[in-house]
């Protein structure tokens, strides 16, 4: 536990029914879950609300998942947050592309429950729900 106060997830993610799947996945197992749709957002929702890990999907409006990501990292203060991308890129090798985007991990689309709930527990240590 984290001092009974739940991890603080944010989501972004443009397509309607995936950010409600993601969301519904992540809440049901004891995430507290913030929303953006787009990268410009996601850079706003970091700065303001301080989540504990990223869900970024990587076909955005607005700036795309690479540059928010990007945009995060260089920021001062950001560097250690983790970001995972959401992506439909599931060819091989697409991986290694994208943690050299600067990711920290990869979650691929269609997303399997299971599979999103391992790579949050890793990606967020001991900030467990
Ligand atoms: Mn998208």
């Amino acid at each position: 536990m984290n001092g009974g106060k739940k991890p603080r997830v944010l989501v972004v993610e443009d397509n309607f029914m995936n950010k409600i799947l993601v969301k519904e996945m992540l809440t049901l197992n004891g995430y507290e879950v913030i929303e953006a749709g787009t990268g410009r957002e996601a850079i706003d929702m970091v700065i303001s609300e301080k989540p504990d890990l990223v869900l970024m999907d990587i076909h955005l409006p607005e700036l795309d998942g690479v540059a928010a990501t990007r945009f995060i990292k260089n920021k001062e203060g950001f560097k250690e947050l983790p970001v995972v991308a959401l992506t439909a890129s599931a060819m091989h090798g697409d991986e290694e592309k994208i943690l050299a985007e600067g990711f920290d991990g990869y979650v691929p689309k269609p997303i399997e429950r299971q599979k999103l709930l391992d790579v949050v527990k890793a990606m967020l240590g001991d900030k467990k729900p």
